[in-house]
């Protein structure tokens, strides 16, 4: 029998996707679930949107579309970053994929050439490091654990730029900590990569319209212009419109990124659908009270979540800033039992808490970080008291 290509060995079904796929079966067999497990916005975008879709459709050319994306989509894109604070970007910069994992994926391929190195902070976002072993990549996790907020030192990426990676992809606000880097921050870790001029530099920026206690967004090349030759900004209308399975992903880079993902698209996707391409329009020009609003609600949430978390005596959650998710270390948990059941480890820990509260939350290994657990919030209100309360009765009935 033939063999798979080796990349494809390299490739895991995701952990995210285990504990979902568990809570679906139990909801099944008619236990009462509240899930914190997937990353989704949970609210539709605005009728705009969906009237966009349709007056597409009336006139639709059934044809193929432009490999970068449709001249309307590039200049919506274009407005909506000169309002995130970019400047001096033209279309040339720009290009498209089927939401941002490909748009990263196609940076990958792209940017790195097998045992290249790529460097990024854990807790990441699960698909990087996936991304980067399917394309062979060398991967320098940066450890930025909870009593450093989550957050990378500048000292750390000067110790990991030092070793001239080809890329340093970088995640604000963060999935899976919430954790926001300020203005001063980001000029902070700004000055570093100035000093550093061989290594490209991805923002995986999706979550830029959440951002709570008025900290706004900020990115390298608003503190260093001069970095806007290598850093590649990544998009999406996934979480900022309620449009995941929309799949419209969008980056603003340096012209020959961007020509170099155009070109790859040519490969593979060709375009975007006229019909998704004029929803993404809507999205991102019509209104933006829907994003507001739900930035919002968000904060709110964010703070219940956070002053139950914090309540559990052991657990350490620093305060998330933005995006839906809380990323508490729970490690006071571990070798300790919940009647009877032993806890050794992260899994353990959301394996248990399944199946005695009815909650699932994702263990903190996804994100390379074992001693905590990942709590999306983008839940319906009703349920958010409920499932943080059975998180504190697990705690409790420890021993
Ligand atoms: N980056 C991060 C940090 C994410 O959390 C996600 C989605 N969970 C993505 C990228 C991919 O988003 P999209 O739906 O646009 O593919």
């Amino acid at each position: 029998m033939p063999q798979l290509a080796q990349r494809v060995g390299r490739a895991k079904p995701s952990a995210i996707m285990v504990i979902a796929e568990k809570a679906r079966q139990l909801k099944a067999a008619g236990r009462d679930i509240i899930s914190f497990s997937i990353g989704v916005p949970n609210f539709l975008p605005g009728e705009h949107v969906y009237a966009a879709a349709r007056e597409s459709l009336s006139h639709d050319s059934g044809q193929y579309g432009s490999n970068r994306g449709a001249e309307a989509l590039l200049d919506a894109f274009l407005k909506h970053i000169e309002a995130l604070g970019f400047s001096g970007y033209t279309r040339m910069n720009l290009s498209i994929g089927i939401g941002a994992k490909q748009v990263l994926y196609n940076l990958a391929e792209a940017l790195l050439d097998e045992g290249d190195e790529i460097c990024f902070a854990a807790p990441y976002w699960t698909s990087y490091r996936d991304i980067a072993d399917i394309v062979g990549a060398k991967i320098n996790v940066m450890h930025c654990g909870a009593e450093q907020n989550y957050k990378l030192a500048p000292a750390q990426l000067d110790a990991a730029l030092a070793r001239k990676p080809k890329v340093f992809l970088f995640n604000n606000p963060s999935n899976p900590t919430g954790m926001v880097y300020t203005g001063e921050e980001i000029a902070a870790l700004a000055e570093v990569l100035v000093k550093h001029p061989d290594t490209w530099v991805i923002t995986d920026d999706i979550y830029n319209s959440m951002v709570f206690d008025g900290l706004g967004y900020h990115n390298f090349v608003f503190a260093k212009p001069e970095l806007s030759e290598r850093v590649i900004f990544v998009d999406s209308v996934s979480k900022t419109y309620g449009m995941p399975g929309w799949r419209v992903g969008l980056l603003a880079g340096p012209e020959v990124v961007a020509k170099a993902i155009t070109t790859l698209n040519s490969n593979h996707i060709t375009s975007l659908p006229e019909v998704i391409t004029a929803a993404a329009v809507a999205a991102l020009s019509g209104p933006q009270d829907i994003p507001k609003a739900r930035c919002a609600e968000f904060a709110g949430k964010r703070d219940t979540v956070f002053a139950a978390l914090s309540a559990i005596p052991g657990v350490v959650c620093p305060r998330p800033q933005g995006a839906f998710y809380a990323f508490p270390d729970v490690s006071v948990a571990f070798g300790k039992s919940h009647h009877g059941v032993k806890i050794s480890n992260d899994v353990e820990f959301c394996a248990a808490l399944l199946e005695a509260k009815g909650v699932a939350c994702v263990p903190g290994s996804a994100f390379g970080e074992p001693r905590a657990l990942r709590i999306s919030y983008t839940c319906p209100t009703a349920q958010l008291a409920p499932g943080l309360e059975r998180i504190a009765e697990f705690f409790a009935e420890l021993s």
